[in-house]
């Protein structure tokens, strides 16, 4: 039985010179930590390993059985994080899951930029989002009040902008009375005006008038 696993080792050890250990859906499979492939049983062979890594990774043919070692431990603990994410995938702290999937993004990239930060900016959105939808919407100030502001403001740009066109330009003066509710009556002035060679017609003002229909 030591004999065996001795030989075992011995037989990994061997396989990760090359770059290789053993598949985790198939242990009698040599997993290439270089390319990820799955090679055939019939490749379990050190002259077989061997040549894929001269064919495949000639640039890491010279390297040592430490460089094979690190990238074994790194798939280990990216394999780890792969088993955290999913045990916190069921739970209901979508911050910390956003967390776990921006750290396993991280921790499977090399690089920052377009291959990490919007897989990582994808993550928080599907993720963070959902669950804190009512603080973002918080943030953007839309109660009436404010609302009613915006609207006051851009109104008065409206306004003075029309007034100070009038006074440049000739233009057609309209009043209208308009009958309410509880016996009041409404004035409505109306100027009609060419701009930009086009006709307009607008609403100068409204004014609840002081007496009654
Ligand atoms: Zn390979």
């Amino acid at each position: 039985m030591a004999e065996s696993k001795k030989k075992c080792r011995q037989y990994s050890v061997n396989c990760l010179k090359f770059g290789f250990i053993e598949s985790v859906s198939d242990k009698r499979l040599p997993l290439c930590l270089l390319c990820n492939r799955v090679l055939s049983n019939d490749a379990m062979k050190p002259s077989k390993l061997e040549d894929h890594l001269r064919r495949c990774h000639l640039d890491k043919r010279s390297k040592d059985l430490k460089y094979f070692q690190t990238l074994k431990e790194k798939l280990q603990k990216r394999r780890t994080m792969d088993r955290m994410f999913a045990s916190t995938s069921q739970g209901d702290d979508n911050g910390l899951q956003a967390s776990y999937n921006i750290s396993l993004l991280i921790a499977k990239s090399h690089i920052i930029g377009e291959e990490l930060i919007f897989p990582a900016v994808e993550k928080v959105l599907k993720t963070v989002i959902p669950k804190s939808a009512s603080d973002i919407i918080r943030r953007i100030p839309l109660s009436n009040n404010t609302v009613q502001r915006r609207i006051d403001e851009m109104s008065q740009d409206v306004e003075s902008f029309l007034c100070d066109y009038l006074q440049t330009t000739h233009f057609s003066l309209q009043l209208d009375k308009l009958a309410l509710t509880r016996n009041e009556s409404l004035l409505l002035a109306y100027v009609r005006f060419i701009m930009n060679q086009e006709h307009h017609e607008e609403i100068l003002f409204a004014r609840i008038l002081t007496t009654d229909t």
